[in-house]
């Protein structure tokens, strides 16, 4: 059983007990549903209190039972309410810590509801493409006004319980306890034991001065705020019901738009990412109990683009930092560059003088590795060049304590020979961050050959701590994120080749979903970063066919927004990409080189060349073991590449169109003699895939 029932002084108690947020699975459901039953049926009882062990009154539906069948067994959840609602003795809802969803759906089926001050309120299904489902859109408009209420259900965001309760005419909150909720929930029901008739949500109405204006701007406001998500503007349509219907008839509506979301690709796409996002924290040989190394001190080593941004996320974690440079001149930029960043957000009114006081406090600046001997983790973010990392590392392994993490921060070299300038390679792991350090979610956590499970393990709930979302990768030559997207910018400049210009391809993907399409994100970037990039695997494996234009265009020193020129111009001390006849020149004249008559490209051809690209060499991934699941490397790039939310990352939309038709349209790529037919010839775990009728995810 998932919930306990006992009686004090004429009083039951029914305790959701389903850790760790009591989600309202089936066998919770059925032993509320008894807990009413015997209640009613015990005449020593007078009324009902409705609370929730441990950590939350309850967080709504039992993610373990997503896509069951017992989500939907009876005494379902709008069952479960109805059995609430219809109690011949009043149930009062006790509600501490975490009230969301379904649970605070059922809440508002009891009769009364008493809170602590600090419980998070919320209906967060628009946040997995969903509109509450257990009668939220209809009741809470009824409690809160149509507003906060609609205000709640589209934006998913929790408030607090004494700011709702604070509000003029609110009936959600009968009462807010001080001191010991249940003590006060038990006071509570003894006093409206006998009340009749029992109050209930049932027989409010929903109203709004002036309706229709209201719910024309919210739809307008709604509508601009959520292209690609239908979910939020379904919210409204739900919200709008309650006003203009009573409450059965609301619940049927409720209902009807409820249902379709459910399939819906960007309703998969959202929980794909949901799971995903708590999966990725899980690696298969690191269990949940390995111990962690103590962590109290971090250093890190080069304070340039990434290093300072990287200090900044332990110091916004509340942890010391050492920042170690070559030179005073460096260091004094790099401090520079950090409290600007600091005095910026203050600016904004992010930030407080007292915090950001407190995190400048934190950081320590040093020239000298011996500063480095009592940090419990190190990380370096020193030019991308073997022989600076060699060093670097070597003089670490010689003043780092026993136990000390060394972490490299680099995008592409082998941390295997990394690991190998030291004496304790099982130390050793990349902790690669994405740039703007401080700023992007993604950190790609590098799992060495040597690196030892407890370094995983530390640095794994460290990114819990600093808020990234980790992902493991296996050691190889751009890691999952920058592997695959080789592969993409490659697709990219072969499409300028045969006739495409930046600013097309770079449409095409930004109407598919991408924040920033190749060529954008390039300028952004840096152009520079991928022609050194290249120059160096030219030498380490050979030549890879690419398009020369990205080489030409850095010839003429256009590496984007910092040299104010890169695949487009930019007006000085602006951002906004303006397409360049020069550049569109350059293209055109080494098309002729090459002999290619221009022809006109679709933006179907563009999206599907570029993220097939992703899709191919993902699986390649997948099969050499680099990353441990799908579902890793679609976070990888919903967290650190922009990729469409809504179509839930490479792999989960290469499943949505069939893997069928992806190999199809491979197929037909290599037949085109401007492309690389080699790489489309589909990945062996890709056609393994489709002779089985499988998916990815
Ligand atoms: P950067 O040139 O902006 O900064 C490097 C800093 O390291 C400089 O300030 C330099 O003075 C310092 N430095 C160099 N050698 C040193 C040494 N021996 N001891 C101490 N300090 C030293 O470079 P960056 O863009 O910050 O890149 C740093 C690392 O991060 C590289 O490995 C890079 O591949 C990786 N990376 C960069 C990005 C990015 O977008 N820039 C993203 C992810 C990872």
């Amino acid at each position: 059983m998932t919930a306990r029932y006992d009686t004090r002084d004429g009083i039951a108690v029914i305790t959701l007990d389903n850790p760790p947020v009591n989600g309202l699975g089936y066998q919770t459901r059925r032993a509320v549903a008894e807990g009413l039953a015997s209640a009613q049926a015990d005449t020593g009882v007078r009324a009902i209190v409705l609370t929730g062990a441990g950590r939350a009154f309850s967080g709504g539906a039992d993610i373990r039972e997503f896509d069951s069948p017992l989500a939907l067994a009876e005494p379902n959840l709008l069952t479960l309410i109805k059995l609430v609602e219809a109690c011949s003795k009043p149930v009062v809802a006790a509600i501490h810590s975490v009230c969301m969803g379904g649970g605070l759906e059922l809440s508002l089926g009891c009769h009364y509801r008493v809170a602590t001050a600090a419980a998070a309120i919320a209906l967060p299904e628009v946040k997995i493409g969903l509109i509450p489902g257990a009668g939220g859109t209809q009741r809470l408009p009824r409690v809160l006004g149509v507003e906060t209420a609609l205000n709640m259900i589209v934006s998913g965001e929790p408030v607090r319980s004494e700011v709702l309760a604070a509000l003029p005419g609110q009936k959600l909150f009968d009462q807010i306890i001080e001191g010991d909720l249940l003590a006060g929930a038990l006071a509570f029901a003894g006093r409206v034991a006998e009340h009749r008739p029992m109050p209930s949500v049932r027989a409010l109405k929903a109203s709004h001065p002036n309706p229709d204006a209201y719910l024309q701007f919210a739809r307008n406001t709604v509508g601009a705020m959520s292209r690609n998500f239908p979910a939020p503007l379904a919210c409204v349509e739900a919200v709008a019901a309650s006003l203009k219907l009573p409450l059965e008839a609301g619940l049927a509506e409720e209902l009807r738009i409820f249902r379709p979301l459910m399939s819906s690709p960007e309703c998969k796409a959202l929980r794909h990412a949901f799971f995903g996002e708590r999966a990725a924290g899980k690696i298969p040989d690191v269990p949940e109990t390995t111990p962690q190394r103590p962590l109290a001190k971090v250093g890190v080593i080069g304070a340039g683009t990434m290093g300072g941004g990287i200090a900044m996320n332990f110091l916004n974690a509340g942890l010391p930092v050492t920042l170690l440079e070559m030179s005073q001149p460096a260091l004094d930029r790099g401090l520079a560059t950090i409290r600007s960043n600091y005095e910026s957000q203050l600016k904004r009114g992010k930030l407080k003088p007292d915090i950001l006081a407190a995190r400048m406090a934190l950081l320590s600046t040093t020239l000298d590795y011996a500063a480095l001997a009592d940090a419990d983790l190190i990380i370096e973010a020193v030019y991308e060049e073997i022989g600076v990392k060699q060093s670097v590392f070597e003089r670490l392994d010689a003043v780092a304590k026993p136990g000390a993490i060394l972490a490299s921060n680099t995008s592409t070299l082998d941390l295997d020979r990394i690991a190998g300038f030291t004496t304790r390679p099982q130390d050793v792991v990349g902790m690669h961050f994405f740039s703007p350090a401080n700023v992007m979610k993604l950190l790609e956590v590098v799992r060495g050959k040597a690196t030892a499970k407890d370094v995983l393990a530390t640095v794994m709930a460290l990114a819990r701590k600093i808020k990234k979302t980790a992902v493991v990768s296996g050691v190889c030559d751009g890691f999952i994120g920058n592997r695959m997207i080789e592969q993409y910018s490659r697709q990219a400049g072969f499409l300028l080749d045969e006739g495409a210009t930046p600013a097309q391809v770079d449409k095409a993907m930004e109407r598919f979903g991408m924040a920033m399409g190749p060529f954008r994100m390039g300028d952004l970037a840096g152009n520079d970063i991928g022609w050194a990039i290249r120059k160096r695997r030219a030498v380490e494996r050979g030549t890879l066919r690419y398009s020369k234009t990205a080489d030409l265009l850095c010839e003429l020193g256009r590496f984007g927004q910092k040299t104010g020129a890169g695949w487009y111009d930019y007006a000085a001390g602006k951002r906004d990409a303006i397409p360049s006849p020069l550049v569109e020149q350059m293209i055109a004249a080494h098309r002729q080189e090459l002999g290619i008559s221009p022809r006109r490209i679709g933006d179907e051809e563009i999206v599907q060349r570029l993220v097939f690209a992703l899709v191919n060499e993902a699986a390649h991934i997948l099969e050499e073991g680099i990353a441990n699941k799908a579902s890793d490397i679609d976070m990888v790039y919903l967290t650190g590449y922009g990729f469409a939310l809504h179509r839930g990352g490479p792999l989960c939309y290469a499943d949505s169109l069939g893997l069928y038709n992806v190999a199809a349209a491979m197929q037909r790529f290599a037949a085109n003699p401007h492309d690389d037919g080699e790489f489309w010839r589909p990945a062996p775990l890709l056609a393994r895939l489709v002779a089985e009728g499988k998916t990815f995810t």
